[in-house]
């Protein structure tokens, strides 16, 4: 069954982009059938998967007012994962949709029509909580928000769960939040602690155990229009979210045998571990945590 998770946090510079679309990278890595949805106008996830934004057409633009079939829309990127590419225009998508039917399903209705073509279809929102986003969260079966361990963490993520909360009364009862993921995490300091205790006592096992380090190479990867798995695979930031992927597909398989474990349940596909690369997690210099020893494969994939 394809699962939609929504990346979402109308926050900006969370690390939603860089989560979106490295997570897709090592999905893909793991044999998942992946989908990008890029729902932001800044169209920054289509260019950190290699694909030009300027040049894509159609986009997600299109298909959400109707205008062009999503196949037609939907392109291959080099790390193996396909993407639905955003643009500007999702601007003028989003005023235009304000005066139309079932403005908040449009995404679920066309991502509908790809059937069960993908195991996992990923959206990167913008950041903010209007119609693009309530849109996300109306297809979405999961929410995934990437939370900056910083002093100001906390703030706003009361007004995201109240959305959350609305879009699940009024549109998608069967919405549920899959994790909280700390991103930009520095062990040297202490904030990233005691954010990291709040999170926990907020939101119990709903945070993720994967953690996703400050890490130069992640932010030089989207000028190099590649996600990191394919920048620098060695890197503590790929490490991260080949961990993360690991830590999802656990879970989804934990979530499969308890439902086939209940009489005539439905079968759901077992997800493959991540293949990973068995490297010595080089510290990565340039990054402010290098001191810091990176997390072993082992211990990620374990936990
Ligand atoms: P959002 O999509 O929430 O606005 P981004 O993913 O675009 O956030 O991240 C904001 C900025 O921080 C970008 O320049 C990105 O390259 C950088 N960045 C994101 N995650 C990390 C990280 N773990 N380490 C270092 N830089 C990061
Ligand atoms: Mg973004």
């Amino acid at each position: 069954m394809t699962r939609i998770i929504a990346v979402v946090n109308q926050k900006g510079g969370v690390g939603k982009t860089t989560t979106a679309v490295n997570l897709a990278a090592a999905l893909a890595e793991a044999k998942r059938r992946v989908l990008l949805v890029d729902l932001d106008p800044q169209g920054n996830a289509t260019m950190a998967s290699g694909i030009d934004k300027r040049t894509a057409k159609p986009t997600g633009c299109e298909v959400l007012l109707d205008e062009a079939p999503i196949e037609t829309a939907i392109v291959p990127t080099p790390a193996n994962f396909d993407l639905l590419p955003g643009s500007r225009d999702l601007t003028a998508a989003e005023i235009k949709l304000m005066d139309m039917l079932a403005r908040e399903s449009r995404l679920k209705e066309q991502l509908a029509k790809l059937g069960q073509r993908y195991h996992t279809i990923l959206i990167d929102c913008p950041p903010s909580l209007h119609l693009l986003t309530v849109n996300a969260l109306t297809a979405a079966h999961g929410v995934l928000i990437p939370v900056q361990c910083e002093y100001f963490a906390l703030e706003g993520l009361t007004s995201l769960l109240d959305t959350v909360k609305a879009v699940r009364t009024r549109l998608n009862p069967h919405l549920e939040i899959d994790g909280i993921l700390r991103t930009m995490y520095d062990v040297r300091n202490n904030l990233g602690n005691d954010v990291s205790a709040q999170l926990a006592k907020h939101f119990g096992d709903k945070l993720l155990r994967s953690m996703i380090p400050r890490n130069i190479r992640l932010a030089e990867a989207p000028s190099h229009g590649q996600p990191i798995n394919l920048y620098d695979r060695e890197s503590r930031g790929a490490i991260a979210y080949f961990g993360l992927a690991g830590e999802l597909l656990r879970r989804d398989r934990t979530a499969a045998s308890t439902v086939s474990a209940q009489p005539a349940a439905a079968a759901v596909p077992i997800a493959n571990p991540p293949v990973v690369p068995v490297v010595d997690a080089k510290a990565d210099a340039a990054s402010p945590a290098a001191e810091a020893p990176p997390p072993s494969i082992a211990s990620l994939l374990v936990r």
